[in-house]
């Protein structure tokens, strides 16, 4: 049977009518796009001034969009997630230090996560950031030199610096095989997404031989991937590993777009979003008719895409929780898709992120910003808010 995402008693029956409340208060907030934009701007400088409102964060956008401040902290939500057979995508949530110390340090709480995951029922992935443990600096000059992207280096420091990268990445996906925890790499901006790209593909050389362990993102906003897509299928044929991919529209569309007019490039973003959605569902169907061989993670709120996919796996006969096929939405986003999607029985998890306050911060300003230029979607959020409490019967 197709899902409905409409029921909103199934979407929100692990929400008390507070919390529902809470959320919508919250949503409004966002609707004012001068509101997002001052406190995106305010609130590192706020909390780095020692202001007490970390309370305040904590109680309204942290508690909608977060999993808690540590692991052990999110042990409720996931807790509470596996009760509706919902799973969980652990994110430790750290992004933009920039020294080694850190990145060793990041690499062991990744390793971390990975056993605290395969310790719990209901956690089966985990996503990294490859900037949280390379410099991002060091990643764009990797991606704008063809002689370093060919690999060959005639800087002695890079080379090693490039071997510290490649000892981190290879230590996490080792732990995520032992394990059977699969590691979900994020993209990120496209000046640096390349040496990301050669990273991973590398990893599940390795790693992938026998099932999916490590995952690369695919962005459709960019009118290069679904050929990109393609390219890596051959590549996983020809190496004869398993492909597997997790397919996002793309996050940093104004950052891309203002980066390549800055640097007098033509824009890597897709000229609309119907070409976006247009290649995303392509990319969905090009991964359907090779699901034998490509492990897919639908990674989207657009209930089209979703539909699509659900639809797509009835059409060929095959099981709505197939073990290469799996959804996900952002925690404290479209739970009438994720909630829908797992009361059908398909495979479907909640992204997480958990870390401290002041280290979470970048996310939640991309949730925020997300959230005020999708002016559909944060819509569309209120109105299933507002069904449900109608509902029940609460103003
Ligand atoms: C589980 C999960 C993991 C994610 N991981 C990553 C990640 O690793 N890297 C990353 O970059 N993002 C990631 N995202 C965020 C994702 O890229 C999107 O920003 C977000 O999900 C919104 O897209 P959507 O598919 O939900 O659908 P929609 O709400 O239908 O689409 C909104 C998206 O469409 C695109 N778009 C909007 N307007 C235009 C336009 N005018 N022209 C062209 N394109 C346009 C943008 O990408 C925008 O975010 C992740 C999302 C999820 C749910």
């Amino acid at each position: 049977m197709v899902p409905s995402f409409d029921n909103t008693e199934t979407a929100f029956a692990y929400k008390s009518s507070k919390q529902l409340k809470n959320a919508r208060l919250l949503l409004n907030s966002m609707h004012y796009p001068w509101l997002v934009a001052l406190g995106t701007r305010l609130t590192p400088f706020v909390l780095k001034t020692g202001l007490p409102v970390k309370n305040l964060i904590r109680k309204t956008i942290f508690n909608q969009f977060v999993g808690g401040e540590t692991l052990e902290e999110t042990k409720e939500v996931c807790n509470t997630l596996a009760s509706y057979n919902v799973q969980v995508i652990l994110d430790y949530g750290v992004e933009g230090k920039e020294n080694e110390e850190s990145f060793d340090h990041a690499a062991e709480e990744f390793i971390n996560v990975i056993n605290y995951a395969s310790s719990q029922p209901g956690i089966p992935f985990i996503s990294i950031k490859v900037t949280a443990i390379a410099r991002f600096g060091f990643l764009e000059t990797m991606n704008s030199a063809p002689r370093l992207r060919s690999g060959i280096h005639d800087h002695e420091d890079e080379m090693e610096e490039q071997d510290r990268v490649y000892d981190r990445m290879y230590r996490i996906c080792e732990a995520a095989a032992e394990k059977n925890v699969g590691v979900l790499v994020d993209a990120e901006e496209s000046w640096i997404q390349d040496p990301v790209d050669k990273l991973v593909i590398d990893m599940m050389s390795i790693f992938n031989k026998e099932k999916p362990v490590v995952y690369n993102t695919i962005q459709l906003y960019r009118h290069d991937r679904l050929q990109f897509l393609k390219m890596s299928h051959r590549i996983a044929r020809q190496k004869q590993f398993k492909m597997a991919v997790k397919l996002v529209r793309g996050a940093y569309m104004e950052k891309e777009r203002k980066y390549a007019a800055d640097n007098g490039n033509p824009s890597p973003i897709q000229p609309d979003k119907e070409s976006t959605d247009r290649d995303y569902n392509t990319a969905v169907q090009y991964c359907m008719e090779n699901i034998s061989d490509i492990a897919l993670i639908v990674a989207s709120h657009n209930e089209e895409s979703c539909m699509l996919a659900a639809q797509l796996l009835i059409d060929k006969g095959l099981p709505h929780n197939h073990h290469h096929v799996h959804f996900s939405q952002l925690y404290g986003m479209s739970d009438n898709i994720t909630f829908n999607l797992a009361k059908d029985g398909y495979s479907v998890s909640k992204y997480l992120p958990f870390g401290p306050i002041n280290e979470v911060i970048p996310y939640l300003m991309r949730r925020a910003q997300e959230n005020t230029s999708v002016s559909g979607q944060t819509g569309r959020e209120l109105s299933l808010i507002n069904k449900e409490l109608k509902r029940r019967k609460i103003s």
